[in-house]
């Protein structure tokens, strides 16, 4: 078990304001395997007048001294990356060695990335008569979600250490563990007393108090749409800067000249990472009609190797969804599709046949989607994918953009220009030509209703910075 009784304010271990906990679950097996506090109002309290105190001192820290603190941050992730990725397997379900390479590695290059850009960055300029200078917004509060519990505390993290903001972390409830891991380094590695601030607990208690609270000059949210929405509510008033991270139905197009085999395999991978429980994950294939039969016939004659099963087991590539809650609501979905009429590949309703315990679901496929179809719509944070076809790129372009949201999405094609043609047209924040990786020094965000703002690399850093011109 591991067990938490603390919060991290002005930095040092203290207690909450009250004994309420949230139990963590393993769900895999079940267990409850940690406790974290519930922070009431009064912990934000005292963590914003700490981290407003210590403003002064981090914003007036040197390039150099921010620079070392990035460094020493992203060698103790790397020193203690198996205890990390252990504990985020256990409490999120994340296949282990998908944990120590994304969950883990990409925090620590992330970390490493804001480093580097310091090195360069101009934080002045002059423009005719004026001197524009940037600087740092002040304090700053995040609310992060489950699903890749360190990369989006660290996505928010490492940009506001680098600006010279100062900072409270609201960890997901699910998923709290890694952010008290991380605690332990910030105290580590020496960091001024009240830059980090830990306050875990409940999101519409202290999240929305968070956002609304007139100490916070800045909130930054990942999460879901409708808490995103609430969060811009609560925060209005104050009219504080909000950046959003939110959800996403990303769209996966086969041109007509793409490779079909290439196509079928990816396609799993692009849905199926962390169990399908990824904001940018491709769930919506959009494919020639020609090309229906063969890129299924791949789908289908690959799908095993996702087969759900024990996340510490090196080769499972599917583990189980966060919670019961997720498991149902996947579950629902899955219903749906059959009950509006979609083709049921692969998968379906009921625990994969090798289980009888954890909030697993079937890896499923659904083909002959159309757009009315809720599981066409809906975002479904599930290992759950569904095919579309089309007559003419006029019409995939369409079905790419027919969404609420503009997360991610990808384009494959014989021709890479052709393809980075029609990303150009695609309506959303991020988009992989013919397979291309991802970038944790490319800015990282929404269109739509995806979110407001930018994570990760220059951009990032941005977002944490006010700029002002002093005319000479
Ligand atoms: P969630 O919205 O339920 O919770 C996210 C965080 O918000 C948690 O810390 C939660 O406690 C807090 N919260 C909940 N209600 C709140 C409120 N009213 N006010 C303030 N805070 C509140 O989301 P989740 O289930 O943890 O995560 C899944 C969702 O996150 C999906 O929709 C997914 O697409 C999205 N997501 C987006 C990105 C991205 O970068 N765009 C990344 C990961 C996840």
């Amino acid at each position: 078990m591991q067990v938490y009784e603390k919060l991290y304010i002005d930095g040092k271990w203290v207690m909450p304001s009250s004994t309420t906990g949230i139990e963590v679950t393993n769900p895999t097996n079940e267990q409850i395997i940690g406790k974290v506090p519930a922070g009431g109002t009064s912990d934000v309290d005292l963590a914003v007048s700490a981290a407003k105190k210590a403003f002064p001192i981090w914003s007036k820290s040197s390039i150099e001294e921010r620079i070392n603190i990035l460094n020493s941050l992203s060698n103790e992730i790397k020193e203690r990356t198996e205890e990390l990725a252990q504990t985020i397997t256990a409490e999120v379900g994340t296949p282990i060695e998908y944990s120590r390479m994304a969950m883990v590695g990409t925090p620590r290059v992330v970390t490493r990335s804001y480093a580097k850009i310091l090195e360069n960055f101009e934080w002045e300029e002059e423009v005719r008569n004026s001197l524009i200078v940037k600087e740092p917004i002040g304090v700053c509060a995040f609310i992060t979600p489950w699903n890749f519990p360190l990369h989006q505390i660290i996505g928010k993290v490492a940009p506001a250490l680098a600006a010279g903001c100062t900072m409270i972390l609201k960890p997901s409830k699910e998923a709290p563990l890694n952010a008290f891991l991380l605690a332990e380094i910030m105290d580590k590695i020496g960091l001024p007393k009240g830059v980090f601030n830990l306050v875990s607990g409940h999101g519409s208690e202290i999240g929305e108090y968070m956002s609304k609270h007139s100490g916070v000059d800045m909130v930054s949210f990942t999460g879901s749409t409708n808490a995103g929405i609430r969060v811009s509510q609560a925060a209005a008033p104050t009219v504080k800067r909000v950046t959003l991270e939110l959800g996403g139905k990303s769209a996966n197009v086969a041109l007509k000249d793409a490779d079909p085999i290439l196509v079928g395999k990816m396609a799993i991978s692009g849905c199926y990472q962390n169990s399908g429980q990824t904001c940018s994950a491709l769930t919506r294939l959009i494919i020639p009609s020609e090309m229906k039969e063969e890129v299924c016939q791949v789908i289908i004659s690959r799908i095993e190797r996702y087969t759900a099963g024990d996340p510490l087991d090196e080769n499972t590539r599917c583990g189980p969804m966060v919670s019961l809650k997720q498991q149902e609501s996947v579950s629902n979905y899955i219903q749906t599709g059959i009950n509006e009429g979609a083709t049921l590949l692969s998968g379906g309703l009921g625990m994969p046949d090798n289980l009888d315990s954890g909030f697993f679901v079937k890896p499923t496929v659904f083909a002959d989607v159309s757009p009315e179809m809720t599981i066409w719509k809906e975002e479904i944070f599930g290992p759950v994918l569904v095919i579309a076809t089309y007559e003419s790129e006029e019409e995939a372009l369409s079905l790419a953009n027919d969404s609420i949201y503009g997360l991610s999405g990808a384009v494959w094609s014989a021709s890479q220009e052709k393809a980075i043609n029609f990303a150009k047209e695609m309506r959303t924040g991020q988009v992989s030509v013919n397979g291309g990786h991802f970038n944790v020094s490319a800015p990282f965000g929404g269109y739509k209703m995806s979110g407001n703002g930018r994570e990760l690399g220059l951009q990032g850093l941005e977002e944490f910075l006010e700029v002002k011109s002093i005319q000479l």
